[in-house]
């Protein structure tokens, strides 16, 4: 999961689709400014691309100010409690707004709205509108029932909502990468995770609307998309099947080694990510695949959360340790070069030392590229909150966090040392943060490349860098 806040900015000017639009758009709205923030995993960033679809249509503009806004929204993460801290402390900002701007409208969206529903009203008098991931199309409506003096709640779930109609608008976009839902939900029931309470059961979206969506950027002159899910290896998709004119192959339906396929082929010059993988899920069919065509990246994030069995079982992750090993094999095997990045979990309730230390050894096993590591944070209503005792004291769950950091610090490291010396092929993002007389990009890893910037190459385009050394984090070199 990612952690990152990431303010929004005025949508693309160059998308001519959205201008079209927003002449379209419903008179009733017009001129009112939409300020949205979005907070946790990549499926949250790619939610406020839709919210905000939803809203221009409807005549809403974007600002990047949210002391200018008329309707102000927070897309809100529930993964651990600090997340959630995050956000009441970003809502008290925006209640001093409120003050200066009576009309102003503050609505909580995504995780946090469904888990706490209309007790989120009461908690934050400021608070407005409460929608949660499947009621995103109600928006129009909950704003008019604002409009009228009541607050509103949707968290309603859906067994069918994909959103698969609606074209997001790109935010904060550099018009190289973006993200593509590709299912919502998940049935998967981790013991530790409230996903499954506050996104609701797994759905996958008809794979036509996601080439439709993926082709229309790659022709924007977008080059990397990343297919998004919590589990896109359980993507399946079968159409309704009306009469008797169905093919076999259309019974069969689609899978996720299919539908990767089906977005290579749009452009050799077009990337594809994809994240997350389930280590039970994860498919040979879906390695052969992204062995197959250069343009799928050679990374896959693979949450291994501990290295024991037996928590294992508690974390309800349906694999052991053994199963897991056999899958890094599987992708050693048939993508030799493929980068593996993963989540790891510190101190679940009951985890011996010794089980802490099967962790470090899969590490040394796996030797990751990149982790994303945290200590064990109960959610209210998780089966982990029900079951079990959150028995390990915080000082013994932040040593073996950093226990577990210090040695992926150690791996990092190295992974990066032994691209030194080698030609990677980078797609050029924009300047590297440090200088405009460096460009940087990533390469099909996912490593991120810095290099002088070349006159004859601007960002879109792909280059060919020879690495000549690397800092922990970043491979430096020059374009070859
Ligand atoms: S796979 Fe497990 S951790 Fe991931 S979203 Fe589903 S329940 Fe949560």
């Amino acid at each position: 999961m990612m952690d990152l806040l990431i303010p929004d900015k005025t949508h693309d000017e160059s998308r001519q689709g959205e201008a079209l639009m927003l002449e379209q758009a419903d008179n009733k709205y017009n001129g009112r400014k939409l300020y949205i923030e979005s907070y946790g995993c990549a499926m949250n960033f790619s939610d406020s691309e839709i919210v905000a679809s939803i809203l221009l249509n409807k005549g809403f503009e974007t600002t990047t100010d949210y002391n200018n806004a008329d309707v102000v929204f927070i897309n809100t993460c529930s993964i651990r409690e600090n997340a959630e801290q995050r956000v009441r402390n970003r809502l008290k900002e925006f209640t001093v707004a409120k003050v200066k701007n009576p009309g102003m409208i503050v609505g909580v969206l995504g995780c946090m709205a469904e888990r706490l529903k209309s007790k989120f009203l009461e908690e934050e008098k400021l608070v407005d509108v409460v929608v949660g991931p499947d009621a995103y199309r109600d928006l129009p409506n909950l704003i008019d029932q604002v409009d009228d003096g009541a607050r509103a709640v949707n968290v309603l779930l859906s067994r069918e909502e994909t959103y698969a109609d609606i074209n997001p608008v790109r935010l904060n976009s550099n018009g190289i990468n973006a993200f593509v839902s590709i299912m919502r939900g998940c049935d998967n029931m981790c013991s530790f995770c409230v996903v499954p309470f506050t996104r609701g059961r797994e759905r996958s979206r008809d794979p036509q609307s996601i080439i439709n969506e993926c082709q229309s950027l790659f022709d924007q002159g977008y080059r990397e998309v990343t297919l998004l899910g919590q589990n896109v290896d359980s993507y399946k998709w079968k159409p309704t099947v009306e009469g008797d004119s169905i093919s076999t192959d259309e019974i069969k339906g689609t899978n996720f080694a299919q539908l990767l396929e089906m977005v290579a082929l749009i452009s050799p010059e077009l990337r594809v990510r994809f994240s997350t993988s389930h280590p039970k899920d994860i498919t040979d069919e879906v390695l052969y695949t992204i062995a197959k065509y250069d343009n799928i990246c050679n990374y896959i994030h693979l949450p291994v959360q501990s290295g024991n069995s037996r928590v294992l079982e508690l974390m309800n992750r349906t694999y052991d340790r053994d199963w897991y090993m056999d899958r890094v094999n599987a992708i050693r095997r048939i993508i030799p070069e493929c980068a593996i990045s993963t989540d790891v979990i510190a101190g679940f309730c009951t985890e011996t030392e010794e089980e802490h230390q099967e962790t470090l050894s899969m590490m040394d096993f796996v030797r990751y590229d990149y982790a994303y590591m945290f200590m064990y944070s109960e959610r209210p209503g998780t089966l982990a909150a029900k079951r079990f005792a959150d028995d390990i004291p915080d000082t013994v769950k932040n040593r073996r966090l950093n226990e577990i950091v210090n040695k992926q610090r150690q791996h990092s490291h190295e992974r990066l040392q032994a691209q030194v010396g080698k030609v990677k092929r980078v797609l050029i993002e924009g300047f590297s943060k440090k200088s405009t007389n460096d460009y940087c990009g990533r390469s099909d890893q996912n490593a991120m490349v810095v290099f002088p910037v070349t006159e004859n190459y601007k960002p879109g385009q792909y280059v060919n860098v020879l690495v000549e050394r690397c800092t922990t984090a970043t491979l430096i070199g020059k374009v070859v």
